[in-house]
């Protein structure tokens, strides 16, 4: 005998595909949902799938947006001759609410893993070469504290610094097997002045 309706149960399954969801908690939120208005649940339907079909990768650094190139490759206010390269999305987001880093992006997709079976090939290194041309002066090596974001960083570094460009990495009054999204804006804004170079 089947526990759930098999409309209720397929939702259940749905929702144990996303991250940090577990049986319980998808029971809890497919029961949630089902007791929720017909026009709520079809505006969260709704904003799942427009998200989905209008937000891609901009062509540039990698970022998530709705137009590319992305905002902040394409503000004529900021600084093109500094690339910070980040592991994640999220990242950017930490880095721009502490307002104090006005130049360009590079997002890595990932941290090289060798364990994982993740190398530079399953990164967005290439990319980030080919856009190191005169123009850059600085590129800051803004992975993650832990052990993949610092074999990500001496990679790069020994990638980049044969290129005449000088290579930083942010300082670390941070938590060591950290995640950069979970330091506070004080702490990230130090982290970024106090760069060392490499
Ligand atoms: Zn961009």
């Amino acid at each position: 005998m089947a526990v759930y309706a098999k409309p209720l149960a397929r939702l259940i399954d749905e929702l144990r595909k996303l991250p940090g969801i577990g049986q319980k908690t998808a029971q809890r939120l497919a029961f949630f949902l089902i007791g929720e208005s017909d026009e709520s649940v079809r505006s969260l339907a709704s904003a799942i799938v427009e998200a989905k079909d209008k937000i891609s990768y901009c062509s540039k650094c990698f970022n998530l947006t709705d137009i590319d190139p992305c905002n902040i490759c394409g503000d004529s206010t900021r600084d093109k001759s500094l690339i910070c390269v980040v592991e994640e999305p999220k990242d950017i987001i930490a880095l721009e609410k502490t307002r104090s880093y006005k130049g360009m992006y590079h997002v890595l997709h990932g941290a090289i893993a060798p364990l994982e079976g993740i190398g530079p090939g399953e990164l967005r290194v290439k990319e980030l070469i080919t856009r190191l041309t005169e123009q850059v002066q600085e590129v800051i090596l803004a992975t993650d504290p832990n052990v993949e974001g610092e074999a990500t960083a001496m990679y790069l570094a020994r990638l980049i610094k044969p290129l005449d460009i000088k290579v930083t990495r942010i300082a670390h009054g941070m938590p060591v097997g950290g995640d950069l999204e979970y330091v506070d804006e004080v702490t990230l804004t130090k982290a970024l002045e106090g760069r060392r170079e490499m």
